[in-house]
């Protein structure tokens, strides 16, 4: 597998990840849409997120993301996809802006091949949007792609990409998300946008998998500052769902992991820098694939707190947030209570976790002859 970021791999978690996928797409759910709230332009903006999934995330093949259930995918035929993503984006002719995206890669070859790129963005193009959005990997960017993608748009149309970055924490990205990443490819990946004239907009995980709610809020803003600090243009927060086929849903059910609270987004997007808040946005209220466990706070506050963090993404204005924040109910001191909590650190509990899991899925005889090159990998990584 020729582009693919091994030397990033978690191969135990890859392991584990393999072993729990007994769940795949079905084909109903292999095209749609649904939308984002953002502001453009200066108004509110329901972003229509376009999705399809081809031959799949080759990252997700090789047991990348144990969050993440939505980059499997069975080959669709080439006129096949161009006929079905046509009538949903054809919906939307008229529309300003839009975001197109494949389960794993635009840019990654062996899932949407060069031509079906190009015949995508002149269907784009075609629709005279203003703005069109997609994503990628970084390591699958390069100039001669990108120039062939900006050539069929035009250069009247804002194109922006967003990268996955997740967690700037290499420890986290490698032994609790296994997203086989390294920073620097998503350092030259933002130069190489900047100098085709493409904006980038940097995906960056609320709660990756493991952490508790304190470790979560230090991660994502450490995150989000080193995203902008490093020349990204917008910033998206995933919040963390619990869906099928995932090890992040064997990890709630064991009661090891918890999707995010509202309350923790909120101390993240509070903490921010006030000059970034108007360039950041939340996705993961919704989902291409149905979400088991969602993030949120109890049910008796949560619509409201959803509501004027949506509204937040619409204005971009801080009141919304300083509002859910001082909204009053009795989950907020429960979420207190676990900010505050001492206990291990993060390393020593996924010591832990890693046995329960290799036990479970790998076997006890399994985990008895490779326990010792399992934690080696995870308390020697730097
Ligand atoms: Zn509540």
């Amino acid at each position: 597998m020729a582009n693919l970021n091994c030397a990033e791999q978690n191969r135990f978690l890859s392991r584990v990840k393999r072993e729990i996928v007994k769940y795949s797409i079905s084909s109903e759910d292999l095209f749609g849409y649904y939308t984002v709230p953002i502001r453009y332009e200066g108004l509110p903006y329901d972003l229509p997120f376009v999705y399809f999934v081809n031959r799949g995330c080759a990252y997700d093949r090789m047991g990348a993301c144990i969050e993440c259930n939505f980059g499997r995918g069975q080959r669709v035929p080439d006129e096949q996809l161009i006929a079905q993503l046509g009538k949903i984006i054809t919906q939307f002719y008229g529309w300003p802006a839009i975001y197109v995206t494949p389960s794993g890669s635009m840019f990654d070859d062996s899932e949407v091949p060069e031509h079906v790129r190009l015949e995508i963005f002149r269907l784009l193009r075609a629709g005279n949007f203003k703005f069109v959005a997609t994503e990628s990997r970084a390591e699958f960017l390069t100039q001669s792609k990108i120039h062939a993608v900006r050539e069929v748009l035009g250069d009247d149309v804002e194109f922006e990409i967003g990268l996955g970055l997740e967690s700037v924490n290499g420890w986290v990205r490698r032994n609790c998300i296994n997203k086989m990443l390294s920073l620097d490819s998503v350092v030259t990946a933002i130069e190489l946008c900047h100098q085709c004239d493409v904006e980038v907009y940097a995906h960056v995980l609320i709660k990756p998998p493991f952490l508790n709610e304190f470790e979560a809020v230090e991660d994502a803003v450490k995150t989000a500052t080193w995203a902008f600090e490093h020349g990204v243009d917008r910033l998206g927060f995933a919040l963390t769902n619990i869906k099928a086929g995932t090890v992040t849903r064997w990890l709630a059910i064991h009661g090891i992991y918890q999707p995010p609270t509202y309350w923790s987004v909120l101390q993240i997007l509070l903490s921010l820098r006030p000059e970034w808040l108007s360039r950041v946005g939340l996705f993961g209220f919704d989902s291409a694939v149905s979400i088991e466990k969602p993030a949120g706070n109890c049910p008796s506050c949560s619509p409201h707190i959803r509501s004027l963090l949506q509204t937040f993404c619409y204005t971009k204005d801080v009141q919304y947030l300083r509002q859910a924040e001082a909204y009053p109910c009795q989950c907020k001191y429960a979420w207190l209570d676990e900010v505050r909590r001492p206990c291990l650190p993060l390393r020593h509990r996924v010591v832990r976790y890693y046995e329960e899991l290799g036990r479970d899925f790998l076997g006890d005889k399994w985990w008895e002859s490779n326990r010792n090159s399992v934690l080696t990998d995870l308390l020697e990584d730097g």
